[in-house]
C-alpha cells in the first residue's frame, strides 16, 4: 500500500491554480479612488510638487501592499477551512472493512459504496445494488445513471455511457456497491478536468457586493462634488493649483477606501473563529446570514443527541427482553422477563421470534463493528451498529451469521423507504431468507403474520405491536421493527414484491443519550428570539420524548399542533399550512421532500431559516435553506456538497455558536463603518467649508492621505477583532431588510463629523490667531483628527454600551494599535524629514491640551447621545414570548442589510 501510494502519489488534486501573485497587486490598483490618487500624482508632478507626488505614489504602494496582503490572508484562511473537511472512504484491506482518509486511496483499493457518498477515485463497479451516480459533476448530465458490474463495455465506450464503471467526484443518489479503485489523483476522469480548469472561490458576498457598488457611486459623487468645487475656487478668482490640491484633498478625504478591504478581513476572521468553534463555512455569505437566523430546524439523531446507540430493550409477541451492556463493546446480555438468561439455542420456540429478530440486525446489515487500540468503534450507521452488538450479545456474531447466512442481494436503506431488507441463503436449510428491519409503520405494512409464543405462525395483531412501538418510543427509545419471510426462490426484494410477505419478529429499542451541551444550546437560542424545531424521520413518540429531555418542548403535555407527522403535514390545508409549521416544534416521521416544503413555508413567513441535513436526499432542503448545516462527521458528502457550513462535530450546540459568531460578525462590521465614516465626511466637509469661504485649507491633501491610511490600519481594522458583545444572545436577530445604516447610526455619524470640522475648524482658527504659522495650525488640526478617531474608536467598540464598561484590555489590539498611531503621530510632528515631506511643524504643549479638551467634549457628547438611545433592556420572559411569535425578528440595533441568501 505505501509503496503504491508512493508510486502514484496521494488521492488529491493539487489546489486550484490561483492568479498570479503580481497580477494580483496590480488587481489592488483597479480602484476609483487609486485613478484619482495617480491622476493628482501626475498633476502635482507636472507642477513640480515632487514631494506631494512622492508622497500620493507612496501611499498608492502601500495601499495596494496592504490591500494584497488581507487579500491574501483572507484566501487564505478560507482554504485552510477547505482541509478541515476531510473526505473518508470505506475500503476493505487485510480481509475487513475500514475507514480510510480518501486521500490514502491508492489503484487495487476495493471501496465500498453507498447512498449518498461521494465516489473517492475511479473504480471498476464489482457489485452494485440498485446503484444509481449522480455524474453531473463530470459529463454535465443530470439525470442519474444506474450502474450495473456485470455490463462488458467495448473499448471506446465515452465515460457519460460507462455504466459498469463509478468515477470520482460523482455522487451515490441511491443503492450500493464496491468497485476496485483503477485510477487516483489526477489520474482521474476529473483530475483531467480539474487540470483543465482550476478556479478559486470568490471572496465575494452579497455585502461586499453591495459595498463595493455604494463605494463606486460615493466616488463618483465625491468627485464630482470636487469637481464644483474646483470650479466655485476658480470662478471666485483663487489660485488654480491651490483650488486643485483642495479639490483632490476633497476627494481623497472623503472616499472611505478602507471600507472594502475591512469588510473583507472582518468575515474572514469571523470565518476563522466560527472554524475554532468547529462551524466550518463553505460559502462566505453564510457568515453574514447566520446573524439575521430566526429558526434553526434541526435534526434529532446525532444532532440533538450523541448517536451512540445501545440497543436495550427487544419486545417479540413472546415477551420482553433486556439487553444488558452498554457502548459498542459485546460484553452483555439479553435477559428474559424473569432476569435469566437468553439461550437462543436451548430456549427453543420461545425465543425463536428473538432469535430472528436478532438475526435481522445482524445480517440486514451494512455496519461492522471492530475492536483495535483498545477500543470498540464501527464502520457504518450507528443504528445498524447497535443492532449488530445486540446479536453478538446473544451469540449470533457477524462471523458466524456471515458463514450460516450468506447474503444474495439487497434492498438499501434509504430515507424515503425507511426499511432496509436482505435475500440470504439458510445454509443449513437451502431456503432462500429475507430479513428487514425499519420503521416500524414501514415494516408492518409488509407483514401478513407474526411469530408466536411457540414459535409459529399466528396472524399479525397489528394494534398490540403499534401499542409495544409506542411504549418503548414514549420512553425516549429509537424503535427499528425486524421481519422475516422464507420464500421459494424469491430473488425480488422491491418493496411491492415484499408488500404482506413478511413475518414479524420482534421490535428493538435503543438508547440515544441527548447531547450535553443541547438543552443549554436550545435554551440559548430561544433567548436569542431564535426558534428551535426538531425534524426527524424518527417515530413521534421518540421525538416528543428527546425533545422534552433537550427543552425544545417546555411542557409534559404539549399543546396541540407542538408535534406534527408527516403524515399530518399531508392533511393541513394549504391556507393553514404555513401558520401550522410555524408553530410546531416537533416534526416526526418527515420526509425529504416534506422537508423541503417545511423550510419553503417557513421562509414565506418571513424566517431565515438554518437547515440540518445529512442524508442524500436532504440536500434540496439544504439548498433552498437561507443556510444550509451538513454534519461533518456522519454526514454524506452528497449533504455536504449542498450545505453552506458544515459542522465537524454534528454538535447542536456548535449551531449555536455559529449563530453567535454571526452576530459578532455583523456588529463588528457596522461598528468599523461608524467610525470610519464620519472622519471622512469631517475631511470632506472642512475642506468644502474652506473653499466656499475662500480660506486657507487646515489640512492639507498629503496630511488627509496620512490620516486615513494610517487610522484605517492601525485603529478601524482592530475593531474586527473586537470580542463578542455580552448581551449578544438576548437580543433578537436583526432583520435582513433593515438598510445599510439605521437612522440611529447616521444620526450619530453626522454628530461626529459636525463635532470634527467646528473642533478642527476652532482650533485651527485659534493657533492662527494665537500666532502660529500655518503649517504649525495644520498639524494641530491634523492631530485633532487622529485623536478624535482614537477617542471615537473606544466608543466604536460597543453599539450600545459606553467606553468606559467595555475594560481597556477586552481586546489587547487596539491597546497595540492606538500606541502604533500615537507614536506615529509624534513622528509626524516632531521628526524633520516628516515635517519636511507632510509639511507639518511641532507644536507645544498648550495645543496638545486643548486637542485633549476638544477630543474629551466631542466623545462626552457622543457618550450622552449613546445613553439617551440605548434601549431599555429586556428580560427571557419576552424572548420566549418572541420565539412563538409568527415573524420573531427584531427591529432594533444599528446594522446592515443584507439579501436573503437563497439559491
Ligand atoms: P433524524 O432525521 O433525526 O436523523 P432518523 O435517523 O430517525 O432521524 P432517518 O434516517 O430518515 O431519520 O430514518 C427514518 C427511520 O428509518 C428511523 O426512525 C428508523 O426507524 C428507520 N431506519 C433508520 N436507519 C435505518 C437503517 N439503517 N435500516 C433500517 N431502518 C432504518
Amino acid at each position: 500500500m505505501r509503496r503504491r501510494l508512493d508510486r502514484y502519489g496521494p488521492n488529491a488534486l493539487p489546489p486550484a491554480r490561483r492568479t498570479s501573485a503580481a497580477v494580483r497587486l496590480l488587481r489592488q490598483l483597479h480602484h476609483p479612488l487609486i485613478y484619482v490618487l495617480l491622476g493628482s500624482a501626475v498633476v502635482t508632478g507636472l507642477l513640480g510638487e515632487w514631494v506631494d507626488c512622492g508622497v500620493i505614489l507612496g501611499v498608492v504602494a502601500l495601499n495596494a501592499v496592504v490591500g494584497f496582503i488581507q487579500e491574501s490572508q483572507a484566501e487564505g484562511a478560507l482554504e485552510g477551512l477547505r482541509s478541515m473537511v476531510r473526505t473518508r472512504a470505506r475500503v476493505v484491506r487485510d480481509g475487513r472493512e475500514q475507514v480510510v482518509p480518501s486521500d490514502d486511496l491508492v489503484p487495487g483499493d476495493v471501496v465500498v459504496l453507498d447512498a449518498g457518498d461521494k465516489i473517492p477515485a475511479d473504480a471498476r463497479l464489482t457489485r452494485s445494488a440498485r446503484l444509481s451516480i449522480d455524474e453531473s459533476a463530470l459529463t454535465g448530465e443530470s439525470v442519474p445513471v444506474d450502474k450495473d458490474e456485470v455490463v462488458v463495455l467495448p473499448d471506446l465506450t465515452p465515460v457519460a455511457d460507462r455504466h459498469n464503471m463509478a468515477y470520482s467526484g460523482t455522487l451515490v443518489i441511491a443503492g450500493s456497491g464496491a468497485g476496485v479503485v483503477v485510477a487516483t489523483g489526477t489520474g482521474t476522469e476529473l483530475g483531467e478536468i480539474h487540470r483543465l480548469v482550476g478556479a478559486a472561490d470568490s471572496l465575494d458576498t452579497p455585502l461586499t457586493v453591495k459595498l463595493a457598488s455604494f463605494s463606486k457611486i460615493l466616488t463618483v459623487a465625491i468627485l464630482a462634488l470636487a469637481v464644483v468645487t474646483f470650479a466655485i475656487g476658480l470662478l471666485r478668482g483663487q489660485d488654480p493649483v491651490e483650488t486643485f490640491t483642495a479639490a483632490i484633498a476633497l476627494a481623497v478625504g472623503a472616499i472611505p477606501e478602507g471600507l472594502p478591504a475591512a469588510v473583507t478581513i472582518t468575515l474572514a476572521i469571523g470565518v476563522s473563529r466560527m472554524a475554532r468553534r468547529r462551524a466550518v463555512i463553505r460559502r462566505l455569505p453564510a457568515v453574514e446570514t447566520l446573524g439575521s437566523t430566526t429558526v434553526i430546524c434541526t435534526d434529532k439523531t446525532g444532532t440533538l443527541t450523541q448517536n451512540e446507540m445501545t440497543v436495550t430493550a427487544v419486545w417479540t409477541p413472546a415477551g420482553e427482553y433486556a439487553v444488558t451492556g452498554s457502548g459498542y463493546e459485546s460484553a452483555g446480555t439479553v435477559l428474559d422477563a424473569a432476569g435469566h438468561p437468553v439461550d437462543l439455542h436451548e430456549d427453543g420456540g420461545t425465543v425463536a421470534a428473538l432469535r430472528w429478530s436478532l438475526l435481522a440486525g445482524a445480517a440486514c446489515t451494512d455496519a461492522s463493528v471492530h475492536h483495535a487500540d483498545g477500543r470498540w468503534g464501527i464502520v457504518g450507521d450507528p443504528t445498524e451498529a447497535a443492532m449488530v452488538v445486540a446479536a453478538a450479545k446473544a451469540g449470533l456474531t457477524a462471523d458466524r451469521v456471515g458463514a450460516d447466512y450468506p447474503r444474495l442481494a439487497t434492498l438499501p436503506f434509504s430515507s424515503e423507504l425507511q426499511y432496509m431488507a436482505t435475500l440470504h441463503e439458510d445454509t443449513d436449510t437451502h431456503d432462500r431468507v429475507i430479513l428487514a428491519k425499519g420503521a416500524a409503520e414501514r415494516i408492518l405494512d409488509l407483514c401478513h403474520a407474526q411469530l408466536g409464543d411457540d414459535g409459529d405462525l399466528v396472524p399479525l395483531d397489528r394494534a398490540v405491536v403499534h401499542a409495544a412501538a409506542v411504549d418503548l418510543a414514549g420512553r425516549g427509545l429509537r424503535v427499528l421493527a425486524t421481519a422475516m419471510g422464507v420464500l421459494d426462490g424469491a430473488t425480488d426484494l422491491s418493496g411491492d414484491g415484499l408488500s404482506g410477505r413478511l413475518t414479524f419478529t420482534g421490535l428493538q429499542a435503543m438508547h440515544d443519550p441527548p447531547r450535553e451541551a443541547a438543552a443549554a444550546a436550545v435554551r440559548a437560542c430561544r433567548s436569542a428570539g431564535v426558534a428551535v424545531k426538531m425534524i426527524t424521520g424518527d417515530h413521534a413518540a421518540t421525538a416528543t420524548a428527546i425533545a422534552h429531555r433537550t427543552g425544545l418542548l417546555d411542557d409534559d403535555n404539549p399543546p396541540s399542533g407542538a408535534v406534527l407527522t408527516g403524515t399530518d403535514l399531508d392533511t393541513i390545508p394549504p391556507d393553514r399550512y404555513a401558520d401550522a409549521v410555524d408553530r410546531a416544534h416537533v416534526f416526526a416521521r418527515v420526509s425529504p421532500e416534506q422537508k423541503l416544503r417545511l423550510v419553503d413555508a417557513l421562509q414565506d413567513r418571513g424566517h431565515v431559516v438554518a437547515m440540518t441535513g445529512d442524508g442524500v436526499n436532504d440536500a434540496p432542503a439544504l439548498q433552498q435553506a437561507d443556510i444550509g448545516v451538513a454534519m461533518g462527521a456522519s454526514g454524506t458528502e452528497v449533504a455536504k456538497d449542498a450545505a453552506d457550513m458544515v459542522l465537524t462535530d454534528d454538535d447542536f450546540a456548535t449551531i449555536k455558536a455559529a449563530v453567535e459568531e454571526g452576530r459578532g460578525v455583523f456588529d463588528n462590521l457596522t461598528k468599523f463603518i461608524a467610525w470610519t465614516l464620519p472622519t471622512n465626511i469631517g475631511e470632506g466637509l472642512v475642506i468644502l467649508v474652506a473653499i466656499a469661504f475662500g480660506t486657507a485649507l487646515p489640512i492639507l491633501p498629503t496630511q488627509i492621505l496620512w490620516i486615513n491610511m494610517t487610522t484605517a490600519v492601525a485603529l478601524g481594522l482592530m475593531l474586527a477583532f473586537e470580542p463578542k458583545e455580552p448581551g449578544i444572545m438576548t437580543r433578537p436577530p436583526r432583520d435582513p431588510d433593515q438598510p445599510l445604516l439605521t437612522n440611529a447610526l447616521i444620526a450619530r455619524m453626522l454628530l461626529v463629523s459636525a463635532l470634527l470640522v467646528g473642533g478642527s475648524w476652532w482650533l485651527f482658527a485659534w493657533e492662527r490667531t494665537d500666532g502660529a504659522g500655518l503649517a504649525e495650525a495644520r498639524t494641530a488640526a491634523l492631530n485633532l483628527f487622529v485623536v478624535v478617531a482614537v477617542f471615537y474608536l473606544f466608543s466604536c467598540r460597543s453599539l450600545t454600551r459606553s467606553a468606559w464598561r467595555i475594560g481597556l484590555f477586552t481586546n489587547r489590539w487596539i491597546v497595540v494599535g492606538v500606541a502604533v498611531q500615537l507614536l506615529a503621530q509624534l513622528a509626524l510632528t516632531y521628526l524633520p524629514t516628516m515635517n519636511a515631506v507632510f509639511g507639518t511643524e511641532p507644536i507645544g504643549a498648550d495645543t496638545w491640551l486643548r486637542i485633549l479638551v476638544i477630543a474629551t467634549l466631542a466623545t462626552t457628547v457622543v457618550a450622552v447621545d449613546k445613553r439617551l438611545r440605548r434601549a431599555p433592556a429586556r428580560g427571557p420572559k419576552d424572548d420566549r414570548r418572541r420565539d412563538h411569535r409568527p415573524s420573531p425578528r427584531g427591529s432594533g440595533g444599528d446594522g446592515l442589510e443584507v439579501r436573503r441568501g437563497r439559491r
